[in-house]
């Protein structure tokens, strides 16, 4: 982040002109497994100090202090000094880091639906006006309709463009580089845990569906294009389509699963918007198209329909993980 002019605390950065913006910013922050997880233990288990996060998992202390040291110059969370013999620090998450809560439960949402990983051991989502098990519902904000992503459309702002759009600095994972967050989101970080992944996901939802499509838009050597194509449809995200006229050619379309992840990149965009504003004005304009209004999602819970606010959702985790986790 550092050609980002840095923000005082809880308010908006303002992002180079002509530079990477609020889109690759933010999927810059959120395509990291380790960040989500320590914003998400922040969240929904209030750890506050180095050695609670050391101690709820494999991560490394070269990692946290890192990660740590990243989430304070992004301003989501903020380093406090205590005053207690001896002074200790504590993490505490901004303004800006309370709000990545649509984020996080839009994608456990979606892995809990969509993944089937036994391994993964996601804890229940309680919602605290109703009292029940709940699962979140997009819906528009100016019509409160359920909004679906082929409801949606999307057109790049003053700021867009694809390569103003993929995240230049995204951690790098190295295949089998160490231990990996527990009860986390895995087909998530296939799907967005890496600029090339993110790019294509994008332009599978901005209608690409020829290789060709998918090549010019992300502007990625055609090996990577195919290489990724054929991940998406390995974990079914996306499905080949062939030409009855050209056998050689294929489309490419999103699935039912793929659709469904629209969620999560409605609340990072949305997220990514209200925290990262280039001068030029927004990276992405969405359009509900039944009410013709902007788009912005809110979420309800399946259960009653109110509004979800981060305050009312409660997790619930089994006794067994508990026991690990905190
Ligand atoms: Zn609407
Ligand atoms: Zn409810």
């Amino acid at each position: 982040m550092a050609q980002n002019k840095p923000a005082a605390r809880g308010e908006v950065t303002v992002l180079e002109p002509g530079g990477p913006n609020a889109i690759a910013v933010a999927n810059g922050i959120v395509g990291d497994e380790w960040t989500l997880w320590i914003v998400q233990l922040a969240l929904n288990s209030g750890l506050t100090q180095y050695n609670d996060w050391l101690g709820a998992g494999p991560i490394s202390s070269t990692v946290l202090t890192a990660r740590l040291s990243r989430l304070v110059e992004s301003d989501i969370m903020q380093r406090v000094r205590v005053d207690t013999r001896p002074p200790r620090h504590h993490y505490r998450l901004t303004p800006r880091g309370r709000q990545m809560w649509p984020i996080l439960l839009t994608m456990w949402a979606w892995e809990q639906k969509w993944v089937n990983d036994p391994d993964e051991h996601l804890p229940e989502m309680r919602h605290a006006r109703c009292n029940a098990i709940f699962s979140p519902l997009l819906s528009c904000e100016s019509c409160n309709e359920i909004a679906e992503a082929r409801d949606v459309r999307g057109r790049f702002g003053p700021s867009g463009g694809w390569d103003r759009s993929i995240p230049t600095a995204v951690t790098r994972r190295r295949k089998h580089s160490g231990p990996r967050p527990p009860e986390l989101i895995t087909q998530t970080m296939a799907m967005i845990g890496n600029r090339w992944s993110t790019a294509l996901l994008g332009a599978a939802f901005l209608g690409a569906t020829r290789f060709g499509e998918f090549e010019q838009r992300m502007g990625a050597p055609p090996t990577i294009v195919a290489e990724r194509l054929r991940t998406f449809c390995d974990i079914g995200v996306l499905t080949q389509t062939p030409n009855p006229q050209r056998p050689d050619w294929v489309t490419y379309h999103l699935t039912e699963k793929g659709r469904a992840f629209f969620p999560v990149l409605a609340t990072v965009i949305e997220w990514a918007h209200r925290w990262f504003q280039a001068p030029e004005g927004p990276a992405l304009r969405l359009t509900h198209t039944p009410c013709r209004r902007a788009f912005h999602p809110r979420l309800l819970c399946s259960e009653c329909g109110d509004r979800l606010r981060g305050s009312s959702v409660q997790v619930v985790r089994n006794p067994a993980d508990q026991a690990s986790v905190s």
